[in-house]
């Protein structure tokens, strides 16, 4: 992510001072492993459904909130449809959800590391933003998290860049506790950890938050969602606004869950494999993966920005997080088809020998 700030304009807000565009340096390569999106590709029905549009479908506003969407939405979460919001992905979900319950100058607290867009999305709404580091071993400090004040406590689980899974009893810890709302990122829930659906039942301040750019390889249509009492996703609705989940993006996305489950299971299946396949083989190098519950792998990993840099000139990409707390240079793989991650682990090796990391 670029620091950079931009050149200021007198007439721009005072808290946009600091504000970077998100910047992951991403550029095209031919093999991409940065985004943990589905490397599979987009469901079958989805692909025919997106096929076989038709123009009327775009030159007609989409519907309000997205109902029909949230139905499927529901039906595949076991909830009631009035405890789904969606957005324009879970950024805007997420965005949404701090603006609906945090005013200017309030607190948003998350853990360190996790995910990169949510401090960025806390200074977008001119709130003040903490990280609490976690421990060593990748749990979240729960004790240190509830010692900030916050209107809005975030965790991710599995946690992104690490896929560190935060277990249910502590989620309801923190949600029994914390004074705010608990916004639990459930973004990899399909590829492991417990989902917290049971606690938005205990307590109307939970709100998960997913997206269908993962499991569902539908992240260029840009579908997210939260789930929570209809009192607070109500909130959450209100603040996101109208028209949100484009009308060709609420189709596709609305096939892909009714028509598409056994697709979507089959391949979190096959990545939960891979994942364990691909942290074998970089256990055999020596490294310690990080146990994950998403579908990629974390490890440190020495001068990774090098190392990075040496694998991008071989067409294989995967995201280097410099200095992590507790771990240090890592890469972050995601996971996908083997032949890819077979192309990967050998720009790896010839990487490392080049940049002579350890
Ligand atoms: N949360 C987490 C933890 C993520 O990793 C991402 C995507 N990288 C998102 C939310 C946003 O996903 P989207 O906006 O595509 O739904």
């Amino acid at each position: 992510m670029s620091q950079r700030s931009t050149d200021r304009l007198s007439i721009a807000r005072a808290a946009y001072q600091d504000v970077p565009l998100y910047d992951p340096k991403r550029s095209p390569v031919e093999i991409d492993l940065t985004d943990n999106t589905n490397l599979w590709g987009i469901p079958p029905r989805a692909e025919q459904v997106l096929r076989e549009s038709l123009a009327s479908v775009i030159t007609r506003y989409p519907s309000l909130y997205a109902g029909e969407l949230k139905s499927a939405l529901a039906q595949y979460a076991g909830v009631s449809a009035d405890m789904i919001v969606t957005g324009c992905g879970s950024d805007d979900v997420l965005d949404s959800a701090m603006r609906a319950f945090a005013a200017p100058g309030e607190h948003v607290v998350s853990s360190l590391p996790s995910f990169a867009m949510v401090p960025i999305f806390a200074r977008m709404n001119d709130l003040e933003w903490t990280g609490v580091t976690e421990t060593p071993d990748h749990a979240i400090n729960v004790e240190a998290m509830l010692a900030e004040p916050s209107k809005v406590l975030y965790v991710c689980t599995p946690n992104n860049p690490t896929g560190a899974v935060t277990p249910l009893r502590t989620l309801r810890e923190l949600a029994s506790r914390c004074a705010g709302v608990l916004v639990i990122d459930e973004a990899y829930i399909e590829f492991g950890g417990e989902a917290a659906t049971e606690l938005v039942h205990e307590f109307d301040r939970v709100l998960l938050v997913r997206t269908m750019s993962k499991a569902f390889g539908l992240a260029g249509l840009r579908v997210g969602y939260a789930i929570g009492q209809p009192a607070l996703v109500l909130e959450v609705e209100k603040s996101r606004g109208p028209y949100k989940v484009n009308a060709l993006a609420e189709r596709v996305a609305t096939a892909a869950l009714t028509h598409d489950m056994a697709w979507v299971q089959e391949h979190v299946a096959l990545a939960i494999e891979l994942r364990e396949r691909l942290s074998a083989e970089l256990r055999a190098r020596g490294l310690n993966p990080i146990p994950s519950g998403g579908n990629f792998v974390c490890a440190a990993v020495p001068h990774c920005v090098a190392v990075g840099q040496a694998m991008r000139a071989r067409g294989v990409a995967v995201r280097p997080f410099p200095d992590l707390p507790h771990i240090g240079d890592a890469l972050r793989f995601s996971v996908g088809p083997w032949p890819l991650l077979e192309r990967c682990l050998t720009a790896f090796d010839e990487a490392r020998a080049e940049v002579g990391a350890p």
